[in-house]
């Protein structure tokens, strides 16, 4: 499944898929499930887990300055902390949409 328009309205994100279903994510529950190897960590070849240290949170580590959408499968959110390696892909994005605690 594709968005045909994504926006962000206050602290979510609007999405609308091209079923004509909307998504809402709240954007601090986004910004926590970053995917990106600092924010998820990397898994090496023995299967251990490596993180980076505890990425500081700030208010504005919840607030999207800007985004992209990456190779037609994914969403690239720039946070006004800077942080923009997180791609999400679509169905994460429905997925976190989904999750009880959105
Ligand atoms: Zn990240």
């Amino acid at each position: 499944m594709r968005p045909v328009d994504i926006q962000p309205i206050g602290e979510e994100l609007a999405v609308k898929w091209e079923d004509g279903s909307e998504s809402f994510i709240n954007l601090q529950l986004m910004r926590r499930a970053c995917p990106c190897a600092s924010c998820a960590g990397e898994k090496d070849i023995m299967g251990n887990l490596h993180k980076g240290p505890e990425a500081t949170l700030q208010p504005n580590s919840f607030v999207l300055a800007r985004f992209g959408i990456v190779g037609g499968y994914g969403f690239q959110p720039q946070w006004a902390d800077g942080h923009n390696t997180g791609i999400f892909a679509f169905d994460h994005l429905k997925r976190l949409a989904e999750l009880p605690n959105n």
